[in-house]
């Protein structure tokens, strides 16, 4: 039997060959096809385009749904405009949501890795905090594994060979896999990982299957 591969976080529904987290902007829940696993957020870059507080009972809404897997994505940007403040008052509020309904957050995280880092021991949150797109450095990764993160790798890190250590280093049972927005397939996404941990495929496709059953059980797998 072959076991599907997990795409952890992608903004394209397709391919019957991967188990996929699509994700879903907050503001477009109400009108989305929700039929498969998801998981909503409001986007720190959308909040001046949408009505935040609307899109935040949206997603307290449909968080009680099962395959709602997780919030998010959510998060911080240091790099946009957007007033860090309100950037942090929406971030508060979904890790309440996740709280409340015990799921994992999918989290975007541009150069304010110390803020998220505050955030998690504030909240003393135990469940799991996933950075997607993760393309932090070494000294960074350091710190975020020993605060208990995991970390979700795409093609920003996989293609830049200088980042390569960095997946190196994250311990495989905190290690997912994903396409974000980007045009690469999930399946040369696994390839590119197995190259740079250098391990076979089907090893890796196993830790992380592990890694999602620990986290989100077996019903989808
Ligand atoms: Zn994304």
């Amino acid at each position: 039997m072959i076991m599907k591969i997990i795409d952890i976080h992608t903004h394209r529904a397709n391919d019957a060959l991967s188990i996929q987290i699509l994700n879903v902007f907050a503001q477009n829940l109400p009108d989305a096809e929700l039929n498969s696993p998801f998981s909503a957020g409001l986007h720190p870059w959308d909040i001046d385009l949408v009505n935040p507080e609307e899109c935040i009972k949206t997603i307290e809404r449909f968080a009680a749904q099962k395959n709602m897997l997780a919030i998010g994505e959510c998060g911080l940007d240091r790099i946009i405009s957007m007033d860090f403040a309100l950037q942090e008052r929406y971030f508060r509020q979904q890790i309440e949501i996740a709280e409340k309904f015990r799921k994992p957050l999918i989290i975007h995280c541009v150069r304010a890795y110390s803020d998220l880092m505050k955030f998690k021991k504030a909240s003393k949150s135990d469940l799991p905090w996933i950075i997607h797109g993760y393309a932090g450095n070494l000294d960074i990764t350091q710190s975020l594994i020993r605060h208990n993160f995991y970390f979700s790798a795409g093609e920003r890190l996989l293609k830049d060979s200088r980042k390569h250590d960095v997946l190196r280093a994250i311990p495989p049972d905190r290690l997912f896999l994903e396409t974000d927005d980007g045009d690469t397939s999930i399946a040369e996404i696994y390839s590119l990982a197995a190259q740079v941990l250098n391990i076979d495929q089907e090893t890796l496709t196993q830790f992380i299957t592990d890694n999602f059953k620990r986290i989100f059980g077996n019903v989808y797998l």
